[in-house]
C-alpha cells in the first residue's frame, strides 16, 4: 500500500503553511523592530550631528575670540613702539613683532577652523579675510606712525592708527555672534555659559580700549583732554554695563567651582584693583598729568589684571564644551543602546524562528508524514526517539503506540483472513479422501465449464459408485471401507490426465470431469478406471486384501443442457443402468 496523492498533498502542505506563517510572524516582527531602530536611529544621529557641529562651533568660536583677543593684546606693544622715539628701543620692535606674530597665527588657526565650518563657512570666511585686512591696514598706519620723529606724530594719527586696530575686533563680531547662535541652536542649556564667554570677550575688548586711552597719555606725559575724557567715561559705562551682564550670567550657573573662582579673580583682580588704580591714573591725568608711572610700567601694572577676564571666558568655554561633550558621549551612548538592544532583539527573533523550526514545524512535519503513513499502511516506517520531553515528543510516543496498534490488528486481519481461507478449503474437501467434495466441486468446475460450453467445447462427465460397498463394511469393517475409498481415490488421481478433476460426490460415489474430451474418448477413460480399480489389491489394516469394482454413467455435456446439473443427472441415470446391468461395467 502506498499514501494516496491527496494525503501527500495534506502532508507537504500543512507545515508549510505553519512555517510560513512563523517566518512571516517573525519577519513582520523584525521589520517592526527595525523601523522603530531606523526612526530612533535617524534621530540619533542628526542628534549627534548637529552635536558635532555645535562643538565644531564652539572650537571655532574659541579660536575666533582667542584671535580678536590676539589683536587686542597686539594694540599694547604697538602703543609701545608709538610712543617711543627714534631709534626705536629693539626690544620694544621685538616685542611688537612677537605680538604680531602670535595675532598672525590666532587668524590662521581662526581661518583654518572657519574653512570646516558646518554653517556658512564661506560667510565667516570673508568676515575673517575683512577684519584679517583691517588689521593690516591698522599695522601699516602703526608703522607710518612709529616711522615719524615723535614730536611729528599727532594724537590725530595715533588715535587713527588705534581706531582701525578696534575695527578688526569690531569685524569680527558678526562672525562670533553667528557662531553663537549655531551653539544656542544645538546646547540650549550651553547657551548661558557662551554668551557670557562673549561677554567677558567683550569686556576685555573695552578693558584693552579703556588701557589705550592712559597709553597715550601716559606716552605723551600730556593732561587728558575733555574730549578723551568723554570717551573713557563712556568705556567705563560701557564696562559697568557689561560687568552687570557678565555677573548676571555667571551667577545663572549654580554650583561650578571652576566658573565661580575665575569670576573671583576677575572680580578681585581687575575690579577689585585695576578698576581703581585706573580711575587714580584719571584722576592724575585730569588734574596736573602727575603720572605715577610711565606708558611701560602702566602696561606692566594694567595688562596681568586684563588676563583674569581672559581667564574668566575661557573657564565659561571650557565648561560649555565639556558640557556638551558629556551630552554628545551620552546621545551617542543612547544610540549605541539603541543599536545593541535591536540587534538583540533581532537576534532573539531569530533564535525564536530557529528553535520554532527545529523544534516544532519540522519535527511536526516529520510526525504528520509518519501519522499518514500509519494511516496509509506503511507501518515499517523508523519512527524516531523524542529528543526532547515535550508535546512533540510524546506526539511521536503516541505515533508509536497507533503504529504498534495498527500492526497488532493487521496480525489479527491476516490470521483471520488465513482461518477464513483455511475454512473455506475445508469446507470444500473431503477429509478421507482429500479429494473436493460435492461443493468444492461445483465451485472449481463451475466457471470452467461456463465458459467451454459457451464456446461449444466438448466436455465429459463420468459418475461411478463402488459396487456392494455396504458388503465391504459389514465384512471387513468401517475402517476397512475408508481405506477402499482412500486407495480408489489415490487410483483416480494417478490415472488421471491434468485439466480432468475427480471429486467425491457422496458416500462411495465419486463424479469425474473431462474437459475437450468427446464422449467416446470419455468411455474410453472411464473403461480404463473401471480395469484399473477392478485390478488394483487393496491391502487393509488387518493384513487382507480384496478388489473391489465400480459402475460408470458416462455423458457429454449437450448444447441445451442448462447446467452441469443436467448431464450429471443423465450421468446417474446411465449409473443405474449398469448397476442393473450387473456392475462392474461402463455405461
Ligand atoms: P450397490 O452395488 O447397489 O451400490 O450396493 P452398495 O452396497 O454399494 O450400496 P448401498 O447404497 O446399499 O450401500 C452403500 C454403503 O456405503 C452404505 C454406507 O454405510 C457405506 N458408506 C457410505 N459412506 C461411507 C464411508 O465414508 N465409509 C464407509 N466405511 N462406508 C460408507
Ligand atoms: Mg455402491
Ligand atoms: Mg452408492
Amino acid at each position: 500500500m502506498t499514501p494516496d496523492t491527496s494525503a501527500q498533498e495534506v502532508y507537504i502542505r500543512s507545515p508549510m503553511r505553519l512555517r510560513k506563517l512563523l517566518l512571516g510572524l517573525v519577519l513582520s516582527l523584525t521589520a517592526f523592530v527595525l523601523a522603530l531602530v531606523l526612526h530612533t536611529l535617524s534621530g540619533a544621529v542628526v542628534e549627534l550631528r548637529q552635536g558635532t557641529e555645535g562643538l565644531q562651533s564652539m572650537e571655532t568660536l574659541r579660536l575666533l575670540l582667542s584671535a580678536a583677543e590676539m589683536a587686542s593684546r597686539e594694540r599694547g606693544p604697538a602703543n609701545g613702539v608709538m610712543g617711543d622715539d627714534l631709534p626705536h628701543d629693539s626690544d620694544k620692535l621685538a616685542r611688537l613683532s612677537e605680538a604680531r606674530r602670535t595675532t598672525d597665527a590666532a587668524f590662521s588657526a581662526a581661518d583654518k577652523a572657519v574653512q570646516s565650518a558646518p554653517d556658512d563657512p564661506a560667510k565667516l570666511r570673508a568676515i575673517l579675510s575683512q577684519a584679517q585686512s583691517q588689521l593690516l591696514q591698522g599695522r601699516q598706519s602703526i608703522d607710518a606712525v612709529a616711522a615719524e620723529p615723535r614730536r611729528g606724530r599727532s594724537p590725530e594719527q595715533i588715535r587713527h592708527a588705534i581706531a582701525q586696530m578696534f575695527e578688526v575686533i569690531d569685524d569680527l563680531t558678526p562672525a562670533t555672534l553667528r557662531l553663537t547662535q549655531v551653539v544656542q541652536a544645538t546646547y540650549p542649556k550651553e547657551a548661558n555659559l557662551l554668551l557670557a564667554a562673549r561677554v567677558a570677550a567683550d569686556l576685555r575688548e573695552y578693558a584693552g580700549r579703556l588701557g589705550s586711552h592712559f597709553t597715550i597719555a601716559l606716552t605723551k606725559r600730556e593732561r587728558i583732554e575733555p574730549e578723551e575724557y568723554a570717551a573713557v567715561e563712556q568705556l567705563f559705562g560701557r564696562i559697568d554695563q557689561l560687568h552687570t551682564t557678565l555677573l548676571a550670567h555667571v551667577q545663572n550657573v549654580e554650583g561650578n567651582e571652576r566658573i565661580n573662582q575665575a569670576t573671583a579673580v576677575m572680580q578681585s583682580r581687575y575690579f577689585g584693583s585695576a578698576i581703581p588704580y585706573i580711575r587714580a591714573q584719571l584722576a592724575a591725568g585730569l588734574r596736573d598729568a602727575a603720572y605715577s608711572v610711565d606708558a611701560a610700567g602702566f602696561a606692566k601694572r594694567y595688562v596681568p589684571d586684563m588676563d583674569s577676564i581672559v581667564e574668566l571666558r575661557d573657564v565659561l568655554i571650557d565648561e560649555a564644551v565639556g558640557h556638551s561633550r558629556l551630552e554628545q558621549t551620552a546621545a551617542r551612548r543612547a544610540a549605541y543602546v539603541v543599536i545593541f538592544l535591536a540587534t538583540g532583539t533581532v537576534l532573539l527573533l531569530a533564535g525564536i524562528l530557529l528553535l520554532l523550526q527545529y523544534r516544532l514545524s519540522r519535527p511536526l512535519q516529520g510526525a504528520i508524514e509518519l501519522i499518514l503513513g500509519v494511516a496509509h499502511g506503511l507501518l515499517d516506517r523508523p519512527i524516531p526517539k523524542p529528543r526532547y520531553r515535550d508535546e512533540v515528543g510524546d506526539m511521536l510516543e503516541a505515533i508509536a503506540v497507533l503504529r504498534n496498534n495498527s500492526l497488532a490488528r493487521l496480525e489479527l486481519e491476516k490470521e483471520r483472513q488465513d482461518l477464513l481461507a483455511r475454512l473455506k478449503e475445508q469446507a470444500s474437501t473431503d477429509f478421507l479422501t482429500d479429494l473436493p467434495n460435492r461443493r468444492g466441486f461445483f465451485e472449481l468446475v463451475e466457471s470452467t465449464y461456463a465458459m467451454q460450453h459457451r464456446q461449444g467445447l466438448p466436455i465429459s462427465v463420468a459418475l461411478f459408485d463402488v459396487d456392494h460397498f455396504k458388503r465391504v463394511n459389514d465384512n471387513h469393517g468401517h475402517g476397512a471401507g475408508d481405506v477402499v475409498l482412500r486407495e480408489i481415490a489415490q487410483t483416480c488421481k494417478t490415472h488421471l490426465r491434468s485439466g480432468d478433476i475427480v471429486a467425491r460426490f457422496g458416500g462411495e460415489e465419486f463424479l469425474l470431469l473431462m474437459p475437450h474430451c468427446q464422449l467416446s474418448a470419455a468411455v474410453r477413460k472411464a473403461e480404463e478406471l473401471r480395469a484399473l480399480i477392478e485390478q488394483t489389491v487393496i491391502e487393509l489394516p488387518d493384513g487382507q486384501t480384496l478388489k473391489v469394482t465400480a459402475s460408470f454413467g458416462v455423458d457429454m455435456c449437450l448444447p441445451q443442457d442448462d447446467t452441469l446439473h443436467d448431464v450429471i443427472k443423465r450421468c446417474d441415470e446411465k449409473l443405474y443402468l449398469a448397476k442393473g446391468g450387473g456392475r462392474n461395467q461402463v455405461v
